[in-house]
């Protein structure tokens, strides 16, 4: 290892992932995953991944040319992590990075923690300064029907889960007791099960039907409102006994701290790029806890899964894979925990073949 490696190159590759099965929205299957796959090359040959989705294709060529331009403007300056996530800030500080450049940033971010593990030859998490050990995971279901969620969730139980979420909020009330209804049968009733209304109800509508499942006894509600109505959800906190989990639409440690002053929500669930990466997460992460908020994560489980090994307060890692496809070794989960491989780097590594077949 060469101390004090400078960031050589950064690439950035569109690929529609495949993803089976397909995630069910209430607008729609989506049949494939849109992500923008970043290698950061450093001066001394290492090359860093990390991967970004971002939802729908429509941005797919944006974000790879945002993750390009960025990444030009870092090549030559030095491969430490927080200096490179600090100097494309401080680039993007008129803009006030929020959205795409957000991501983008964290993507490199990411990739560059990725580099620097694998120049020390370490796993991620023994770079963060913890041992490797088992995360405990809930599995999040991809669909919403009713005879679906039966089926998915029978082939998720095989892997052990202690709780499980599903996405309700596609009809009335009626319909989201029989989507819990389905889930439960699959996966017996001594398993935790959370809901997640992607901001779908009127306040008033959420505090209806919230107070209505209090019967379900459910782990937690997310995302019952718009995810910027912070004052929103704080009065639906006030009004149901269910648990609110909020988060993973944070854009940074900012907009999470003002979620918290809120009093928004009773968890607080990050999304690694969207709260600015692994640079972002370390922020960010310790006020949550400070806010008596247990920690959990949303998506990227390869990541995630190092990062709630160091995150005091850590509750549950989202166990849903869009990248799987794509990765030579996707996320590994034995008993309901995602084991964190102890290999030098975050765990992310591609198969070309497949990103071969799934250029966008
Ligand atoms: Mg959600």
């Amino acid at each position: 290892m060469t101390v004090g490696a400078t960031v050589r190159g950064v690439r950035a590759r569109a690929v529609l992932a495949p993803l089976d099965p397909p995630v069910q929205t209430a607008s729609g299957e989506v049949p494939n995953a849109p992500l923008v796959l970043v290698d950061v090359t450093t001066s001394d040959d290492v090359v860093g991944h990390a991967y970004l989705f971002c939802y729908t294709p429509t941005v797919l060529p944006a974000l790879t040319s945002l993750v390009t331009e960025l990444g030009a403007a870092v090549v030559g300056t030095p491969a430490a992590p927080r200096a490179v996530e600090a100097d494309l800030r401080a680039r993007l500080r008129l803009l006030r990075p929020q959205g795409l450049a957000t991501m983008a940033i964290a993507g490199i971010d990411m990739a560059c923690w990725d580099a620097l593990a694998r120049r020390v030859a370490l796993p991620l998490v023994r770079l963060l300064g913890a041992e490797p050990r088992p995360v405990r995971a809930y599995g999040s279901l991809r669909s919403m029907a009713p005879d679906d969620v039966r089926a998915e969730a029978t082939g998720l139980a095989r892997l052990g889960f202690g709780a499980y979420k599903v996405k309700v909020g596609a009809a009335g009330l009626a319909r989201d007791r029989e989507v819990i209804a389905a889930l439960r049968e699959a996966v017996g009733p001594d398993a935790e099960i959370a809901v997640d209304y992607n901001q779908t109800l009127p306040v008033p509508e959420a505090i209806r039907r919230v107070h209505s499942l209090a019967d379900e006894h459910l782990l937690w509600v997310e995302e019952p409102t718009r995810a910027d109505d912070a004052a929103g959800h704080a009065r639906i906190r006030a009004a149901v006994s269910t648990p609110i989990q909020l988060g993973e639409s944070w854009w940074g440690a900012d907009e999470m701290a003002a979620g918290l002053r809120a009093d928004a929500g009773d968890h607080a669930m990050l999304d690694v790029a969207r709260i600015g990466g692994i640079t972002g997460w370390l922020r960010a992460a310790p006020l949550a806890h400070a806010a008596g908020r247990p920690v959990s994560s949303h998506f990227w489980p390869e990541v995630s899964a190092a990062l709630l090994a160091v995150t005091p307060g850590a509750f549950l890692l989202e166990y849903l894979d869009v990248a799987a496809g794509v990765l030579r070794r996707p996320a590994r989960v034995v008993d309901g925990a995602v084991v964190l491989p102890d290999e030098p780097g975050s765990g992310v590594d591609w198969d070309e073949d497949a990103v071969d077949r799934h250029r966008a």
